[in-house]
């Protein structure tokens, strides 16, 4: 299929190094290396921000219920700023944001806006802000909710972006985006959503205000909401200090590829969800005052009943549903003993296996595609694995082809 999505290339693919001499290529994977230079530093910059939303290059990523708005499942429209500004006053940006903080009026609806970054490889016609120069990225929530004008405000835009045959995306898991799209709608998504669970402060309650372009929230001391009914916004210790805000999250879970004492095995499981014959790598949350290395070998353990030795990191993968960062590593059994399955410790597997290199190789090669498709037309039956825009797969090719372990065992 010509839409199939590409996984990322490193941008510095063939620059030489002595560290891509000793490990080999980067792996870069699906969701990540974004086209944007995100600029994080002027996210507080309102003339800057002023400038970026009205310029005519501007592009908007528009999320109705955290679907993307395309053109096709394979295709993301970008709006102009024409076709938003009934949710996107050009005063926006207007005032600094200590008097946004100040003025706070928790009764207000303002749509969630985010400024994503420049994309610089599009200088041309773009926005020229001190030594930068790009084309700005925002992203939009679209969905209506809050005050009845905001409401119907969206209602507009969504009906007459839908009358040109346009569509938001609904989808568990959208993978069907081109590279460059897929980090961008990732960075959205993964923000958007942030913003949408996090209207309330976490240590008092009270409404909160996105700050910084979408990126942190902030506790008000005052709302005048309150004010005009004669009360008082109680203290927070969010306010105390200079912590009056709250940042984004990125969940950190580990995934693995793990390798027999003999390196000629690989241990896969399957959950229930998974259709028939299809296995991944073992994958989990790293838990609090856990090191990833740790967080592998006890996922593996009480998934598996496997005991593992070395683990190393190969890989990462941002997966914003709704705000993880899958590190993937590579490790290995270093006694056969510690080989034996048992599925008795953690129920969450229903199946986990060694599976001979010589099959999952087969695998790869026939048997992989996105969960709920068909795997492709060679396939017939046998061990299915996920797409390659999974890290799982990355780090299976990694693991059986030798490129990462063979380098690691030239070196022994
Ligand atoms: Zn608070």
């Amino acid at each position: 299929m010509s839409n199939t999505p590409q996984v990322p290339t490193p941008a510095h693919i063939l620059a030489d190094s002595m560290l891509s001499r000793h490990f080999g290529k980067e792996t870069v994977n699906y969701f990540s290396s974004s086209p944007l230079n995100r600029l994080s530093f002027l996210r507080s910059e309102h003339p800057f921000l002023s400038a970026a939303l009205k310029h005519p290059s501007t592009r908007f990523v528009l999320l109705k219920d955290l679907a993307p708005l395309t053109r096709s499942p394979a295709e993301l429209y970008y709006a102009k700023y024409n076709e938003v500004r009934k949710l996107v006053p050009e005063d926006v940006y207007d005032r600094p944001e200590e008097d946004m903080i100040k003025e706070f009026d928790s009764r207000k609806t303002s749509a969630q806006l985010i400024f994503l970054g420049l994309d610089e490889s599009r200088k041309q016609d773009g926005l020229a802000w001190k030594i930068y120069n790009g084309t700005p990225y925002f992203a939009l929530d679209v969905t209506p909710k809050g005050s009845q004008e905001h409401q119907s405000h969206a209602k507009d835009i969504i009906s007459s972006l839908e009358a040109q045959g346009l569509s938001f995306y609904q989808s568990r898991v959208v993978m069907s985006l081109p590279a460059d799209e897929a980090a961008i709608y990732a960075q959205s998504r993964a923000l958007v959503d942030w913003n949408t669970r996090n209207t309330f402060c976490g240590t008092c309650g009270h409404p909160t205000l996105s700050v910084n372009s979408g990126t942190k929230r902030a506790c008000p001391p005052t709302d005048a909401a309150l004010v005009e009914a004669g009360k008082e916004r109680p203290g927070c210790n969010t306010r105390t200090t200079l912590s009056n805000l709250s940042f984004p999250r990125t969940d950190p879970t580990i995934i693995v590829a793990v390798l027999s004492a003999d390196a000629k095995r690989i241990l896969l499981g399957r959950s229930k969800r998974f259709p028939s014959n299809l296995y991944s790598t073992l994958a989990g949350f790293i838990e609090p005052a856990e090191s990833v290395e740790d967080a592998v070998r006890r996922e593996v353990w009480e998934e598996a009943g496997v005991t593992l030795s070395r683990v190393v990191i190969h890989s990462s993968q941002p997966w914003p549903y709704p705000a993880n960062l899958m590190i993937g590593a590579i490790a290995q059994v270093s006694d056969p003993e510690h080989e034996k399955i048992s599925l008795l410790h953690d129920p969450e597997l229903e199946d986990a296996k060694w599976f001979e290199v010589d099959e999952v190789e087969e695998a790869l090669r026939i048997g992989t595609g996105p969960l709920g498709e068909q795997a492709g037309p060679e396939y017939k039956g046998g061990l299915r694995l996920p797409p390659p825009t999974a890290i799982a797969n990355q780090l299976i090719q990694a693991a059986i082809t030798g490129d990462y372990i063979t380098s690691q065992k030239s070196k022994m």
